[in-house]
């Protein structure tokens, strides 16, 4: 989106300008270039000019550092029938690895406004793997920035809407959904699974938490943010830069904090939908982060813990660079991680003689999410056990049945030998999901076992 200068574009397409005056093989290789062919009777750096504006003031050029063969005309063209050939105009982009594109794998956490703007994107662009979470409902006022769903869709679920239009927009499309909660209902495994991750969500719950599972296991995500005419995207990838957590203010976590004030609304109040969006900055962003994607599958360089900001008030846009945090929390990295044919049928009692197996006696698994072990009513004398994950606990359960006053709760996030009362359990009926990953630990010792399934 910032060049910042001419040459640099031009310089990894030697001789096209030549070739646009001599070549045939232009007009006969499809419609593609009529609408922006320059006039030919300019000299060619005045056309070169037509064709790539002037940068605007700042920034790095997203292309420039990338090592391009010195293709010649004769090697790069190919022309192909543009009818039968689906992605034949891509084929004219010297970079452009249809068959990676294909191979990759690419989770979209979101199917509002730039959801749907992204996951048309990744469609069109015929990305192989799309991985689709959503946990809310299709309404009436999602129709005016969502391109995929329709009037006669109002109460179905997003993920499952969205992934039937992708597949009717691309075939070759492979997309699997899950209507739920990116936080609660995906295993860790999922991530590890992906090339990279977009995040099209509008709380800081759900960016946190995104941030912090690539990070554990080491995936590169792409945020993206709007507001009316503004928007934000930020590549995040681990150990390059800063994080999503190093960006967050005191003011953020005072937010943050605020909501945690009760643990079970912690993630049951999520404000959403109430940011005021636009399909026209749903697309901006949308393209900026699915553009980003194809850098990072091209292995070219993205601008990693830096923020692309979009004013669409006065439309300037700039990068800028977010200072990196020491002691932040989110950069603990899961290492080394063992996969483990089990899915989650798998008894926690099972799962700490794996464990042994690897660390020996003494281990004990170490949960990245609170089990509601008890909860409890000092004023009613009300007690019951309960062994659920915090996020799969409502407000009502977690309530006391007879004063209706949200319950005290015993939570534990470590298990052992000693807890008798889960070792028969299975990890699916506390609810932790399939591929997730689980640390062990014993002394110093830890290692992270995922679930890779049966
Ligand atoms: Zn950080
Ligand atoms: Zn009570």
């Amino acid at each position: 989106m910032h060049f910042q200068n001419t040459c640099d574009i031009i310089q990894f397409i030697p001789g096209r300008s030549v070739a646009w005056l001599s070549a045939p093989a232009w007009g006969a290789g499809g419609r593609w270039f009529e609408s922006s062919r320059p006039d030919h009777n300019a000299p060619v750096a005045q056309m070169e000019e037509q064709r790539f504006p002037k940068p605007l003031a700042g920034g790095p050029n997203p292309l420039g550092r990338t090592n391009f063969k010195d293709n010649t005309m004769e090697e790069k063209i190919v022309v192909q029938d543009v009818e039968k050939e689906r992605y034949a105009s891509f084929s004219f982009i010297p970079w452009w690895d249809q068959e990676k594109i294909k191979k990759s794998r690419v989770m979209v956490v979101g199917a509002g406004a730039l959801g749907n703007e992204v996951l048309k994107n990744l469609a069109l662009i015929g990305i192989g793997n799309i991985f689709l979470i959503d946990y809310d409902k299709i309404v009436n006022a999602d129709l005016t920035r969502s391109v995929l769903y329709r009037q006669e869709d109002e109460g179905k679920d997003k993920a499952a809407i969205a992934t039937e239009r992708i597949r009717q927009i691309n075939p070759d499309v492979l997309i699997q959904y899950i209507s739920g909660d990116v936080i609660w209902d995906i295993g860790l495994g999922l991530f590890r699974q992906m090339d990279v991750i977009i995040g099209c969500v509008d709380n800081r719950e759900a960016r946190l938490f995104i941030n912090q599972a690539c990070w554990k296991v080491n995936k590169p995500w792409i945020d993206g943010g709007i507001d009316v005419l503004n928007g934000v995207v930020s590549v995040f990838i681990p150990g390059q830069g800063a994080c999503y957590e190093c960006t967050l203010t005191d003011m953020d976590y005072k937010i943050l904090g605020a909501k945690y004030s009760c643990p079970l609304l912690r993630y049951q109040d999520l404000t959403s939908g109430k940011v005021p969006t636009t399909p026209t900055t749903a697309a901006i962003i949308a393209g900026l982060q699915v553009q980003e994607t194809l850098k990072l599958l091209h292995q070219m360089n993205v601008p990693s813990g830096k923020g692309i900001i979009f004013n669409g008030f006065t439309y300037e846009s700039y990068l800028v660079e977010y200072p990196e945090k020491k002691n932040c929390l989110s950069h603990e990295r899961y290492q080394p991680i063992i996969e483990i044919n089990h899915d989650s049928s798998i008894t926690f009692g099972q799962l700490l003689t794996i464990a042994e197996g690897y660390l020996g006696k003494g281990s004990f698994l170490e949960l990245d999410r609170d089990i509601i072990w008890r909860l409890e009513c000092k004023e009613c004398n009300y007690q019951k056990l309960l062994l659920r994950v915090l996020g799969k606990v409502t407000f009502e359960e977690g309530s006391c049945p007879e004063c209706n006053k949200p319950c005290h709760l015993e939570m534990r996030h470590i298990i052992t030998r000693d807890d008798d009362l889960l070792l028969d359990k299975t990890l699916a009926q506390v609810g932790i999901p399939d591929l997730h990953i689980i640390a062990v630990r014993r002394d110093e010792e830890v290692c992270y076992l995922e679930l890779k399934g049966r």
